[in-house]
Order: structure tokens, then sequence, then C-alpha cells
């Protein structure tokens, strides 16, 4: 097939990577990963998506999909003395490699060149990308009840702190504009065989990488090349804020919603066999839609699904 590139957020596209591996040499793959999610927290970089990648590829990621299996949490339970807020989780093993990324960054290194060192360290043999070097935060803009002005909130604090139960006015890129793709992420779009928009929250997931400037435009110069997986079955996410996200920006939660999204950059929308009847809908947007079954119940669901994707590219 060639060289496959993958834009992914966090879970979900953890998920699909992991069947894609099995499908296709490993090294022949290059994912993009969205780094609007980082943050600091007690001084550490945090890039949650990119570990979720590193962590699920190696075998290693915990039970709820982040952090690692069996990981503690002593480390952040003491530090609750010193009266700090705790309530994003980073497991004591976990925090090796935020105190790592840091250290590195701060040593001069690149996101870029972090991030590769950790993905050899677990074992990883796909090529692992940040969307960019330079800083982008995703940022939610949450409705004031009196119809005031709207509050800002870090994407972290709004979905984990606050449970992502805040009405949502609008999402932003911070930094998006002024930022640049990672140092190989154009040339990977346009050499690739195939890209693949993974099965991940198109707004805040896939929404920060297509901000950067010349990601969009390289994808649509590939639009015959890109296949996407929808996130939405059945006009419900399979897990996470998708639907409210999709929602607060006036789009349908469906996978007619996600076309309507993608469909100047992507040539071929996978939806669920229970959307078949939203065919006709998908490809009202221009993007032609392949039905299959795309949620993924475990491995071999996930490399079904890739070689499916794959398939579709011709
Ligand atoms: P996050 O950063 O951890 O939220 O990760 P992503 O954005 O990559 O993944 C979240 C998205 O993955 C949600 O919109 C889910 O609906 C979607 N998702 C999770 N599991 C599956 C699945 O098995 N199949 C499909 N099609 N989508 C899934
Ligand atoms: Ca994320």
């Amino acid at each position: 097939m060639g060289t496959i590139a993958a834009l992914a957020g966090g879970v979900g596209a953890a998920r699909f990577l992991r069947g894609l591996v099995r499908a296709v040499p490993a090294t022949d793959v290059v994912v993009v990963g969205n780094t609007g999610d980082d943050d600091v927290f007690h001084g550490l970089h945090v890039s949650p998506d990119l570990d979720t990648v590193t962590y699920t590829l190696a075998g290693a990621v915990g039970a709820m999909g982040w952090g690692l299996a069996g990981d503690t949490f002593r480390t952040l339970e003491a530090y609750e003395r010193y009266g700090e807020a705790t309530w994003f989780r980073l497991g004591d093993a976990d925090l090796a490699t935020h105190l790592y990324r840091t250290s590195r960054l701060r040593e001069g290194a690149t996101l870029t060149e972090v991030t590769a060192e950790i993905a050899l360290a677990w074992g990883l043999k796909v090529k692992l990308l940040p969307m960019s070097d330079d800083r982008v935060a995703t940022v939610i803009d949450v409705a004031s009840a009196q119809g005031g002005e709207p509050v800002r909130m870090a994407m972290q604090e709004w979905f984990v702190r606050e449970r992502a139960q805040p009405p949502v006015a609008g999402v932003r890129f911070e930094g998006a504009a002024e930022a640049r793709p990672g140092p190989a992420v154009l040339e990977a779009l346009r050499e690739a065989d195939a890209i693949l928009l993974c099965p991940s929250n198109p707004v805040i997931s896939i929404g920060p990488i297509l901000a950067l400037p010349g990601v969009r435009d390289a994808l649509r110069a590939r639009r015959e090349q890109v296949v996407a997986v929808s996130p939405i079955i059945r006009g419900a996410t399979v897990k996470g804020p998708a639907d409210r996200l999709m929602a607060a920006a006036g789009i349908e939660v469906s996978c007619a919603g996600v076309a309507s999204i993608y469909a100047d950059l992507c040539g071929t929308l996978l939806v669920d066999d229970s959307d078949a009847d939203r065919v006709g809908d998908v490809e009202r947007h221009g993007v032609r839609a392949a039905v299959a079954p795309i949620l993924m119940r475990d491995a071999d669901g996930a490399e079904a699904l890739a070689r499916r994707a794959l398939d579709l590219v011709s």
C-alpha cells in the first residue's frame, strides 16, 4: 500500500490505530496527533492525546483508555497536602513521561523530538508526530447564565474538572493561526498513499489539526485518498462530548453532520451498518458513504475496520 498518514485524537484514534498496525506494517504508518488538549499541570507539560496513542500501541494503556494500566496515584494524593488541585489524574508511572517530556523541552528539544524519543522508548514502530511544535490551546467558551460574556475554559478544565457539563458557546484554537504544522506533517500528508481521519472527536480532536495553516489545503489536494471513520453512530457518540460540541456548533449529531464537517477534504466517510439509512444524507454533502460495522469491540474489530478503510482508497 505504501505509506499511510492518520490524523488522530486520543482514545477513539488509539483504538483504531491498534487495528491499523495489525493490517499494515506499522513502519508504514505516520500518525499526526492532536496537541490542542496539551496543558501544564504542576509545572509538567502533559500531552494527553499523544500519550494515549503511545500507551495504547505499546499495549500498556489503562482501562479507561488513558494513563497506564495498573498505575497508582500516590504522588497526586501526597500533592493534595499542598492544597494543589488534583482533578486531572496523573498516575505515578505516567508522571515519568511528563517529567521526561518537560525536562527535555526545557533543555531545548522540540515536542516532535521528545515525542519520537518517548515513542521509541515504548517500542512504537509507527512514526508519531505532534501536529505542531508551537503551542495551540483548545478553548471552550462557556455560555454565562446571565447572558453576559462567555467564560474561557481550557479544554481539560471544561472536560475533566467540569465533566463537560457547562453549556458551550463556542470552541477556539488559540495560537493555531500563528502556529506551524510540525516539521514533517505537511510532507507526510503530501506523500501518503492513503490518509485516514481516525474515529476521533471532529471538533476538538481533528479540528485543531485542521486549523493549522496549510493542513486543510494539503488534505483538499488529496481528497480522493482521504477516508474518515465516523465517531458518531446512530446519532450518538460512542464516548466523549462530540455530541455536545457538534450541537453547540449547529451541526446535526449524526454521520451526516460529520460529513458536513469534512466535506471539503474527505472523499469517503465510513458509517455504521446501523446508519445505512443515512447514506443519502451523507452523500448530499458530496462525500461518498461506505457502510461497515464501525463500533470497535476489540482489536480484531479494529483491524477489520482499518482494512476496510484502506480498501476504500483507490
Ligand atoms: P479523546 O481525545 O480521548 O476524546 O479521543 P478521540 O477524539 O480520539 O475519541 C473520541 C471519539 O471516538 C468519540 O467521538 C467517540 O464517539 C469515538 N469512538 C470511540 N470508540 C469508537 C468506536 O468503537 N467506533 C467509532 N466509530 N467511534 C468511536
Ligand atoms: Ca483528547
